[in-house]
Parts: C-alpha cells; structure tokens; sequence
C-alpha cells in the first residue's frame, strides 16, 4: 500500500515538506499520498498576517502575530532557499530586509511554481488526533471551517508544522488588572501608529520588544522602556528608550521596577514570547518545551523520540528560517521513505544528549548561530538538499548582530552578499527608519513621497530626520540622553 503522510499547517516549514516530496518526485522517486490542512483559507502561516485580533472569521485564534510595518529582521540572505533564490523570484537584486509582503511573495512564487497546492486543504483545521500503536496509524480528526463538518483521515507518517509563535505567553504582574491604560500581547500587536505620542511599557528583552519598541519609536512615541527579566539587550537605543529590569507591580498607570525606579505609562505591550501548544494531539505526542534551539526529545530536531511515526518541524527558536525548514523537510521525507535509517532509541538519546550539551554552553549570539549552523550542516550533509555555505551564513548572523549594536535604527539600511548566487543585495531606496509604507508596490517600485500612513505630529526627530537614497547607511543623528524616569 502507498504510504500515507499527513500535514498540519501550511506555513513555511509545512511548504517545505510539501517542496521535498515534490523534489523527490521530480527525480524520479515514487512519493507517498500527501495530504496538508491548513486551517487559514491560504498558505504562508505568519506570512499571511491578519488585521484581526483575537478570532478570526470562522471563531478560531487568529494565528499571525505579524504587524504592519514589520520587516524581515534577519537578513534575507540568511533564509534564503537553495533551490529557489531572490534572484530567481524577483528578477533583480533587492535589499536585504525587506517587509513582510515581499517575503511572504518569496515564499509563495516557490510553491506556486512547484504545484502544490493541490496537496492542502484550506480551512481546515486538525482538531484531535490518536495513535495506534498495533496498526502503527494515525488518525487525524479534521474539521472544514466552512461546513463545520468533520472527517477523519488515516495516516502512516504525521508531520507537525503548526509553529510556535501563536499562542501567547501571558505572565501575571501584581495590579496590572487596573492599570487603566491599554495592556496588549506581542500576538495582538497590528502597528504602533496609535502609540503616537504615548508612552509605553515593553515587558520582555527580546525579539518583539525591540522590534515593537523601534516601530513604536518610528511612529512617534514619546517614550519607550523596555523591562528586563533576564538580561538587557543593551543596544544604543534612540534618545526615548531604556532598559529598566524587571517590573515588580504597577499602582494606577504607575509601574515599579526591581531597582526600585517607577515611572508613569499610557500602555503596555507584553512581549513575552510564546508557548508550545498542540491541542489536536495527545500528551505522549505533544512537545513541551521553551523557546529553545534544540528541544529535547527530537532526534535531529525533528523525529519524535517516542515514536518515529511523528515528525516537527519548525519547532527550535530559529536564527535560520526557510532553509532550516527544508533542511528538516528533505531529513524527514528521507527517513519517511526508508532513504535514512534511524539508529535504535539509545543511540539516538545520546545523540540529543550531545545537542543539548552543546546548547547549555552556549555563551552568546554568535555561538548560538555557529551552533545552528552546524544543526543544519548535519541535516544537509544526510539528504540532497542543495548545500550552500553555512559558515558564510553564520558569519552573515554576525555581522547582523554586530550591525544592531552599532545602530539598532539603521541595521535593516546595511546590504549584505547572497551565499547561493554571490549577488550584493541593493541599498534600499528608503531608509527603514523613514519608510513609512510596507507594501510590495511601494517597496519595489519607488521612494515614498508622502506617506499618508503617518500618524499627525510625526516629526523628522522620529523618523531620523535624514533624506532617503543619499545612500549613507549611517543611522539616523538622534541625540542620546536620559530618559525622565522618577527613581
Ligand atoms: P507558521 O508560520 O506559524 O505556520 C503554521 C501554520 O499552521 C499556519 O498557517 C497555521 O494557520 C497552521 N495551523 C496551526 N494550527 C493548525 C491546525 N490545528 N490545523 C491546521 N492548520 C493549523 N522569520 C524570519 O525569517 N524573518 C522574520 O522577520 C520573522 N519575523 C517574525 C515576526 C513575528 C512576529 C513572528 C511571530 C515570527 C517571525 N518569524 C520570522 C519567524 C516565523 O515564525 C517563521 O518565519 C515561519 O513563519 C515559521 O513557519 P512555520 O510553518 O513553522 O509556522
Ligand atoms: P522570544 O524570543 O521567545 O522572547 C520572549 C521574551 O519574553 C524573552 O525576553 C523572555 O525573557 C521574556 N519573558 C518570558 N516570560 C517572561 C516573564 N514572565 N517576565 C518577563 N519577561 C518574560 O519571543 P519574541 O520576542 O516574541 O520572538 C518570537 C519570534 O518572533 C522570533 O522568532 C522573532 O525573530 C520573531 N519576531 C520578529 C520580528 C521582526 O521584526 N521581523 C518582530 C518580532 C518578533 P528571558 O530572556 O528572561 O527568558
């Protein structure tokens, strides 16, 4: 009997496992039967972002928690398919940050031009799945949004590509119940333009609260400050923004910090990152993990340790996104269809053993991007995924990083070199700082003029206050200074 795969999501890492099995059919390799549900009515995951909040039409949880205005925040060279490059897609150079419409067009002029489509069924979402373990089956309940009707579909391989970026983590702070301004998650965020003139709290230190701090920034925030549980990202930040540790409880609009400064806020965005959750598979399915580079309990980082039958994809914190997706698509298909043997259970326990030590040493950034490199180098190394070269990308990650610390406006201005086709991306017409319309039109067609998204009261001071295509790269000449916290 033809083997049986099912898909759960058809966001970029479930794509990619549609994109292997059509490699692999272009080859001359007899593919399984595939079928993917996607519960939103079109493909691309966070990609395909949404202006609500909450719900979504059919009353199921707005998956995106992408915003206006949001840009690729690593450079694009760093995700870049080996099979399909920007060259290929858009026909000429690009810059390396773009937004998230040009990217979310990368990632579907791919599949589109490898036909599988036909593999998903949208708007429908998995809701309950069980194994058996004497028939080695899967049966996945799935329920069509339009209809509302169920069905039921057996498989020999399941492959989770369901993300973990949707489902907030929502920590409780002591009387943050009557702060009486606005109080939001990352997920709900759609665009800081209404953070005109406010000034905001950010709880977290990590990606969202640097990324939804500068937007507020850019669209005219009076102030911004960014609370810290761990440790400070200690960037040079614009002269309205700072770190302060830990928030300990909040009295009215007033919010006390673990140094024992305070300081008044109009709203506060909980930026405090995401859980893992699978609601439609049991508990001896289901991962538990933070948002770490290598959970446990993944052989490669990808095979259910438990049972082999089950594959996740997507499921580490991520320097690399689209590539390490294939990566881990091209390893699953290849050990779904017999072309990669699985060592027994001990071997492979030890082998995520060695993963997990590694990842406990970690000491920084760079490390952490070697360290997922050489995640990657194992995956390709095992399948004919095309190879390109990981310790040119991993130094890419390090320049990024070097580039934030020295202008955390202006690193999505700097270019860098493509390591699948050599080209130097572009310098963007606009500056991010001043570019103040995200659409794919405006971004490859031409400098903005005026941009009627602006919010009233913007200033230059806000935007950096320097001309678009005078192609300095500098940031923008922001004056730093202390903000007016009361300690
Ligand atoms: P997702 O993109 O989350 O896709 C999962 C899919 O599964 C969705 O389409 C969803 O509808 C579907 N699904 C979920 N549950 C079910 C169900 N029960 N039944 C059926 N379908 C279901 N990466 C970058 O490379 N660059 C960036 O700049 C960047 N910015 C980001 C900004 C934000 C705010 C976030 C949250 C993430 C960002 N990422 C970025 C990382 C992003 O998560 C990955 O790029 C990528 O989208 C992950 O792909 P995925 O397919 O694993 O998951
Ligand atoms: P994240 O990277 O998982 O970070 C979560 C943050 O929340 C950490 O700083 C963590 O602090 C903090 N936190 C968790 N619980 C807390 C608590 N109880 N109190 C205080 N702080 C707490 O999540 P993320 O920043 O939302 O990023 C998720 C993904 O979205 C990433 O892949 C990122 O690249 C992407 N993203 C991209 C953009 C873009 O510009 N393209 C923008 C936003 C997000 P500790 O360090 O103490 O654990």
């Amino acid at each position: 009997m033809t083997l049986r795969v099912g898909i759960i999501g058809a966001g970029p890492s479930g794509l990619a496992q549609l994109r292997a099995f059509e490699s692999a059919r272009q080859k001359g390799a007899v593919i399984p039967d595939i079928k993917c549900f996607e519960k939103q009515d079109d493909w691309g995951g966070q990609w395909n972002n949404s202006w609500r909040i909450g719900l979504d039409g059919h009353g199921e949880p707005v998956h995106s928690s992408m915003y206006r205005h949001l840009w690729s925040n690593g450079p694009k060279e760093c995700l870049e398919f080996s099979d399909y490059s920007f060259d290929e897609h858009f026909g000429r150079p690009i810059s390396s940050f773009p937004p998230r419409e040009v990217l979310f067009d990368y990632i579907k002029g791919r599949v589109e031009k490898s036909d599988v489509r036909k593999y998903v069924q949208f708007n429908a979402v998995a809701r309950h799945t069980s194994y058996n373990e004497v028939t080695q089956e899967f049966t996945v309940t799935v329920e069509d949004l339009k209809t509302n009707l169920t069905e039921t579909h057996v498989f020999d391989k399941l492959v989770v590509a369901t993300g973990h970026f949707h489902v907030p983590a929502v920590p409780e702070f002591k009387g943050i119940k009557t702060f009486p301004g606005e109080v939001l998650h990352a997920h709900d965020f759609r665009g800081a333009e209404r953070f005109n003139g406010k000034r905001l709290l950010m709880i977290g230190s990590s990606y969202s609260a640097e990324d939804i701090g500068m937007q507020s920034h850019k669209m005219g925030a009076a102030s911004i400050t960014l609370s810290y549980r761990t440790t400070p990202m200690g960037y040079d930040w614009p002269w309205n923004t700072v770190e302060r540790p830990l928030v300990t409880h909040f009295e009215g609009n007033t919010a006390y910090f673990s140094d024992g400064t305070y300081d008044d806020f109009d709203a506060v965005v909980l930026c405090t990152g995401y859980q893992h959750k699978y609601p439609f598979l049991p508990s001896e399915l289901s991962l538990k993990s933070p948002n770490v580079l290598y959970p446990s309990n993944l052989y490669k980082g990808v095979v259910w340790q438990q049972n082999t039958n089950l594959f996740y994809l997507g499921a580490q914190d991520q320097y690399y996104t689209f590539n390490m997706f294939d990566a881990q698509a091209w390893f699953a298909r290849d050990v779904m269809i017999g072309r990669i043997q699985l060592p027994a259970l001990d071997e492979r326990e030890a082998d995520i053993a060695d993963w997990l030590e590694r990842q406990a040493a970690l000491s920084d950034h760079d490390a952490e991007a070697d360290f997922q490199s050489d995640y990657l180098r194992e995956l390709i190394d095992a399948t004919d995924y095309p190879s390109f070269d990981l310790d040119a990308v991993s130094q890419l990650f390090k320049d990024w990083m070097h580039n934030k610390h020295t202008d955390i406006l202006g690193y999505r201005d700097a270019v860098h070199r493509s390591v699948v086709t050599g080209t130097m991306a572009t310098k963007h017409h606009t500056r991010w700082i001043n570019a103040l319309d995200d659409s794919m039109e405006r971004y490859l067609n031409g400098p903005s003029q005026e941009d009627s998204s602006a919010p009233a009261g913007l200033t230059d001071r806000h935007r950096g206050g320097q001309e678009d295509l005078e192609g300095s790269g500098a940031g923008p000449s922001l004056i730093r200074h202390a903000h007016t916290s009361v300690s």
